[in-house]
């Protein structure tokens, strides 16, 4: 029996309450049942320990979020801090608290493009939820009602909620929740790698993805379409990293027609991709910005969305017909995560974090290859920052994916959990996100362990 069915059948053990108990989400919920969960109990630098007394290397930041490893006295002390000075405030009918001023100014300081003002909430869904709202009350300022629709990328991650759901262009977060909602339109996810044609160069790529592109606005009618929502690298849709040519093709795209670009910097701000912010890594130039997880680095549940001056200004002129702007959360703007999240950024700002994440992306990149030389399933490795993918494959020219009812990623992924590495599967990608504060001696363990795991997998091919 393996190691966690066996504590699951223990009755009282923790894993067997958690089986009574507990929902977990992008889970197999039978095998749960069965198995039983992998309970974490604490967390150090990088590493955290299961109950069990084994150690894994977080290869994650849990779920992209935990920028700054755990036990990080700063951001624990300006948590304590800022609740014993005032634990909650809000900011509805015009209150405000200094927290939510000092981030809110921060975060216009460091924006990538010039942006306007900043709405808060709790989760990248409901930023990415009330962005799409956000756009609908632009485009009903603007007298331009029928502008309802949004466009994003197939396999591309936006959230959880209704509307951020419906963005996310996964078969998982629609089917059998009524999913998508009409008007939510995805279009080819700008993967080179997997879905070129044969012989296809990234620029004729780029340009056959944007021809189609430009088909279906004229299809819907460009008068109908509110908003583009893309991220700069798509982190949970595999570590996708667009080419540079459709980037720009999209942005001319969009401008022509006036749709707004939503830039999600749910994954990729903070330093994560080498900038402050991934609209500067990949040259996008957004009107509004979504950001959530590292700007707290995970201590405390909080987003952000950057609103520039061309909506901010149509929000504010449509006072003068709504007496009052009605997005608002009880925890909009929360205190402790404004302390949180202002320490953060002056933790990535005093240690340098986007010229370290710099330095260290090569050392990552190359000892993932390094380690993986001798892989005949590793099809590609890809990074930006210390974001990375590693493409597992049947065979890279022509490129041959693997059936996918192999799960040659989920095995993967489970066969480096048993070496004590945390990484996570997107299909056949292995999906690597590391805390900024990886030492280069971690790095090295990282790879080598996800070497092993791979290893024992093809082993058994
Ligand atoms: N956008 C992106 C790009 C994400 O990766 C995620 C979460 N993985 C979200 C939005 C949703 O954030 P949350 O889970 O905090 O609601």
């Amino acid at each position: 029996m393996p190691f966690v069915a066996e504590a699951a059948s223990r009755p009282n053990s923790p894993e067997a309450r958690d089986t009574a108990f507990v929902v977990h989400g992008l889970t197999n919920l039978r095998r749960h049942l069965d198995e039983g969960p992998l309970v974490i109990e604490s967390g150090r630098g990088v590493w955290v320990r299961d109950r069990h007394g084994r150690d894994y290397l977080e290869g994650m930041s849990g779920l992209w979020c935990l920028s700054l490893g755990y036990g990080e006295t700063r951001l624990i002390e300006a948590c304590r801090r800022q609740m014993e000075t005032l634990a909650y405030a809000h900011l509805t009918n015009h209150r405000s608290h200094p927290a939510v001023i000092d981030l809110a100014e921060k975060l216009i300081e460091i924006a990538p493009v010039p942006m306007s003002h900043v709405w808060f909430a709790n989760s990248g869904s409901e930023a990415a939820d009330c962005a799409a709202r956000l756009c609908w009350y632009y485009w009903n300022a603007q007298d331009a009602p029928e502008r309802r629709k949004f466009l994003a990328h197939r396999r591309a991650y936006h959230g959880n909620t209704i509307a951020a759901a419906s963005l996310t262009g996964a078969d998982y977060a629609h089917r059998q929740f009524n999913l998508p909602l009409d008007g939510f339109l995805h279009v080819a996810c700008p993967d080179y790698v997997t879905d070129a044609l044969e012989e296809e160069s990234e620029q004729a790529f780029s340009e056959r993805l944007l021809a189609d592109l430009e088909a279906l606005i004229a299809r819907e009618g460009p008068e109908t379409i509110a908003a583009f929502f893309t991220e700069p690298i798509l982190a949970a849709g595999g570590v996708v990293i667009p080419p540079q040519a459709y980037l720009d093709g999209l942005q001319i795209l969009l401008r022509k027609h006036g749709i707004l670009l939503v830039a999600d910097e749910v994954v990729t701000a903070f330093g994560r991709t080498g900038e402050m912010f991934g609209c500067t890594t990949m040259g996008l130039a957004p009107d509004l910005i979504v950001c959530a997880k590292g700007i707290t680095s995970a201590y405390f549940p909080l987003s952000a969305v950057l609103i520039n001056a061309r909506v901010f200004d149509a929000m504010v002129a449509q006072s003068d017909r709504l007496p009052l702007f009605g997005l608002t959360m009880t925890y909009s703007g929360h205190p402790v995560g404004c302390a949180v999240a202002c320490e953060a950024i002056r933790i990535y700002e005093d240690d340098a974090i986007v010229a370290r994440v710099r330095r260290l992306e090569p050392v990552l990149l190359d000892s993932l290859r390094r380690s993986l030389r001798g892989s005949a399933i590793v099809g590609y490795i890809r990074g930006r920052g210390l974001l990375a993918g590693v493409q597992l494959m049947a065979r890279r020219h022509p490129v041959q994916t693997f059936d996918p009812t192999q799960r040659i990623g989920p095995l993967c992924a489970d066969a480096a959990q048993a070496q004590g590495l945390f990484v996570r599967a997107i299909g056949d990608t292995l999906a690597i996100c590391p805390p900024l504060t990886i030492s280069e001696s971690e790095i090295e363990i990282l790879a080598d362990r996800l070497a092993r795991g791979i290893a024992d997998v093809e082993k058994d091919l």
